[in-house]
């Protein structure tokens, strides 16, 4: 991609309300606009890295042996209703009626939706366990918006449900899905832990949620320092019945191995045992061996928008983002040097375009009529991993200057090395 036909929308002032790096970073790098309160539009590069998160994951669910769907993101309030969360859900709930008077909600997850759809689908015992999931829209009319995409009203995330016929399968999907739970955060390249968390409004028994450790992260988690324990200190406040969560440090474990140690996170993902909550309450009545069931549920979310902010908090350094290999926008940039000089540097870099397209090197190509100094501080905050310099001194040397990320000087290289050292 050339840079002078790429909207790149960069900027180089942070905005008044951004208060932590990753959304400063991703309004500088041109990664996302917003556009009101907790609503925002994803430019070019931002949407190509959200895409990278998506496929990730989808990537993981279809290895599980989950089936992507899409729900629609407009739901009858009706089910709702039915499934009595509409109170329950309180503002968080985008109510509105359509030209009929009849009442609809913007989806906020799709318990509802998918235990109404499977009423149809699902008929026999025979056709479970089955996983079903969607990355999609989800709006939530978040009492206190804020840290950009982090915290947003309407966001994207992956939701996915499973069935079985009993317990025993329900722990059997849950544990399938932890695991490829755990394959999607290694192939994202992040630093999280896995903690006991509280099921909230969605109800069920056994959850867990996936956090990535930043000091920005709006929860507290508590881990022992000589076990696998780990905990939300809201759901640690609520076993121990009120007490202040910062008073939860150096005291004993409560599976009596270490003693707790305080960690901020950020949730990026949560997986929940329903049982028969939704199945029952919406009548999703399916033949089993002897007698009909009520199948056992479970559900899955992840945060996709949400982890490109995780992600940001987690890498960066003064100069701007410094994205991990699995979720760079572009693997190289390639920066052209006052090329009004030289008709050969202009040469030289379609030559190197073009070597690098013939062998899949997802390459930016900084073609602009701008200072070098502007481009180098374009593609330092977008946070690409390799730059290749190519200038006047390129043209003079023989040598090409190729500089990673968080290197300060560039190293030169000769051009027949140029490709290896990519692809290395
Ligand atoms: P939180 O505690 O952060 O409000 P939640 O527990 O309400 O999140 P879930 O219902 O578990 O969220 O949703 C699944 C995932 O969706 C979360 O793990 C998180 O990554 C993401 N998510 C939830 N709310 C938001 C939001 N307002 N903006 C961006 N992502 C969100
Ligand atoms: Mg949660």
């Amino acid at each position: 991609m050339k840079a002078s036909q790429l909207i790149l929308g960069t900027q180089r002032e942070n905005p008044a309300d951004a208060e932590i790096t990753s959304h400063q970073l991703m309004i500088r790098a041109g990664l996302i606009r917003q556009v009101s309160s907790g609503i925002y539009n994803w430019l070019p590069i931002g949407k190509k890295v959200l895409h990278k998160v998506e496929n990730i994951i989808r990537n993981g669910m279809d290895s599980s042996g989950a089936q992507e769907i899409l729900m629609p993101m407009v739901q009858p309030a009706s089910l709702w209703e039915k499934s009595g969360r509409i109170d329950q859900y309180g503002q968080e709930l985008l109510i509105f009626f359509d030209r009929h008077e009849n009442k609809f909600c913007l989806g906020p997850t799709h318990e509802e939706i998918i235990t109404d759809l499977c009423k149809n689908l699902l008929t026999s015992y025979k056709q479970l366990p089955v996983t079903l999931y969607q990355i999609q829209t989800k709006f939530r009319d978040e009492i206190r918006p804020r840290f950009g995409v982090m915290r947003s009203r309407e966001f994207i995330m992956k939701d996915a449900y499973s069935f079985d016929l009993n317990k025993t399968g329900l722990d059997e999907s849950y544990s399938l899905m932890r695991e490829a739970y755990i394959e999607i955060f290694k192939d994202l390249g992040l630093d999280y832990r896995i903690v006991k968390a509280d099921s909230g409004a969605i109800g069920g028994s056994d959850s867990e949620e996936f956090h990535v450790l930043a000091d920005s992260g709006e929860d507290l988690l508590a881990f022992s320092d000589k076990s696998d324990y780990a905990i939300n200190a809201e759901l640690l406040t609520e076993l121990q019945e009120g007490q202040d969560p910062l008073s939860l440090e150096g005291k004993p474990s409560p599976d009596g191995k270490g003693v707790l140690k305080l960690k901020k996170g950020i949730e990026v993902g949560h997986i929940f045992k329903l049982g028969t909550k939704y199945s029952e309450v919406l009548n999703l009545r399916i033949q089993g061996e002897d007698q009909d069931i009520y199948p056992e549920m479970g559900c899955y979310g992840i945060g996709a928008s949400r982890i490109v902010a995780a992600a940001i908090e987690q890498n960066h350094d003064e100069k701007g983002i410094v994205w991990p290999e699995s979720l760079a926008p572009f693997k190289v940039a390639l920066v052209e040097v006052n090329s009004k000089n030289n008709q050969k540097v202009k040469e030289k870099c379609e030559e190197i375009y073009a070597l690098l397209r013939e062998n899949n090197v997802d390459t930016l190509w900084d073609d602009r009529d701008k200072r070098p100094g502007v481009k180098f501080a374009d593609m330092e905050v977008i946070g690409i991993p390799l730059t290749i310099i190519i200038g006047e001194r390129t043209i003079e040397s023989g040598h090409i200057e190729i500089k990673k990320r968080q290197d300060e000087k560039p190293e030169l290289v000769s051009h027949q090395d140029l490709l290896s050292i990519i692809l290395s």
